[in-house]
């Protein structure tokens, strides 16, 4: 059970103390406080854990303080959408909004080889109008004597050049709890230039210690990527791992799932899952078609598969993008094979215009459709 307070309650009142009187004599209940800051009111929310069922709401809805009360399954329960549940669906950071309503692309290197090409990366983002992309500093590689990523090294001409072309959120994997701070320092040596979202990967989902770290922090957002062999509700309590450390602001990836089945693509495409995950939770929902198809392949309409699995997800809904660009695809040094190229850009992201169009008219005619009936 979520106990939400009227905005901006002050913890020193009278009425507040009361409250907590109350909760804190019901017998095998814990409790726990999140205070959500915005920039106009902090919202505070007590979470009661274990046996609620026999508490009313309404008691509880009838102290001064309390603005509602919502009863969570026992699915998710922080990230989770539950009966009656008109908790938000979308979080800001740096200034750019994620949320269940609108879509933000993260086109950017895999990985990031040298200095020209994310420069040259950065500067297209910005002649397109774009305010993130995707930068790989720390790379999970299959092999060990693969090329493991540049690490902190290349962060302050990263963070630099962000700031140098109006950049405001950089995806980032990052695979140990240390590079945390490592970004942490560097954007901070930088003077902030931009801001970042620490990628979970695939090959992390159910990396829970490092779940947990990133959960602790409210620096940064999070972008997680569904586990590639596990089922979808193993992932959502992966991402539920992290709000219940304390950090929300989450988005969901989709990103395929390995197995054959999805051949000739590197993973089975899963963006059919869009519109099941902003069901089941409160999390935008990103797709990245480039690890899910794999490849530059050209269908007979000579439209590439990326697009049209990048069309499937944004139709049904997807909140984010994320896509690999590479100024030299076949100089890359990791995933080069289904980087897609600068000049194709603009073509990229006219087809994602008229996909996201078609959405709001999809939805749109279910509004029409919901006012005759
Ligand atoms: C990536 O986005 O660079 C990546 C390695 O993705 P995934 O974890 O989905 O394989
Ligand atoms: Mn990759």
């Amino acid at each position: 059970m979520i106990i939400i307070l009227r905005p901006d309650t002050d913890k020193t009142e009278a009425a507040y103390a009361k409250l907590m009187k109350y909760l804190q004599d019901l017998p095998n209940i814990a409790i726990r406080l999140h205070d959500e800051k915005g920039d106009e009111q902090t919202l505070t929310e007590i979470y009661l854990v274990g046996n609620t069922m026999p508490l009313a709401s309404d008691e509880i809805e009838a102290y001064e303080v309390v603005d509602r009360v919502v009863r969570v399954s026992r699915e998710y329960r922080i990230l989770g959408r539950h009966k009656d549940d008109d908790r938000d669906t979308h979080f800001e950071y740096n200034g750019v909004r994620f949320g269940q309503d609108n879509l933000q692309i993260f086109a950017g290197l895999c990985a990031v080889d040298n200095l020209a090409h994310v420069e040259m990366m950065m500067k297209a983002l910005q002649e397109s109008g774009l305010q993130c992309t995707r930068m790989g500093a720390y790379k999970p590689r299959t092999s060990p004597y693969s090329f493991q990523g540049h690490g902190q090294e290349c962060l302050p001409y990263v963070f630099e050049l962000a700031g140098k072309y109006c950049i405001k959120v950089v995806s980032m994997e990052i695979t140990h709890d240390a590079h945390i701070e490592e970004i942490h320092k560097a954007l901070e040596s930088a003077g902030n230039p931009t801001g970042v979202m620490l990628q979970i990967g695939t090959r992390n989902t159910q990396n829970f210690e490092l779940l947990k770290s990133v959960g602790r922090q409210n620096q940064f957002p999070v972008l997680l990527k569904r586990g590639f062999g596990i089922t979808l509700e193993e992932s959502l309590n992966a991402a539920e791992y992290l709000a219940s450390e304390g950090n929300r602001n989450v988005i969901f990836c989709l990103r395929g799932m390995k197995t054959n089945y999805g051949d000739p693509h590197r993973n089975l495409v899963d963006f059919s899952h869009v519109p099941a995950v902003k069901t089941m939770t409160r999390m935008p929902v990103c797709i990245d078609p480039s690890h899910s198809v794999g490849s530059r392949n050209m269908s007979p309409d000579n439209i590439m598969d990326i697009f049209h699995s990048t069309a499937q997800g944004v139709i049904a809904g997807a909140n984010m993008i994320l896509v690999d660009f590479h100024p030299r695809p076949e100089k890359a040094l990791v995933d080069g094979p289904q980087a897609l190229k600068m000049d194709e850009l603009a073509w990229f992201l006219d087809d994602i215009q008229i996909a996201r169009e078609a959405y709001l008219k999809r939805c749109e005619l279910q509004k029409q459709l919901a006012k005759v009936s």
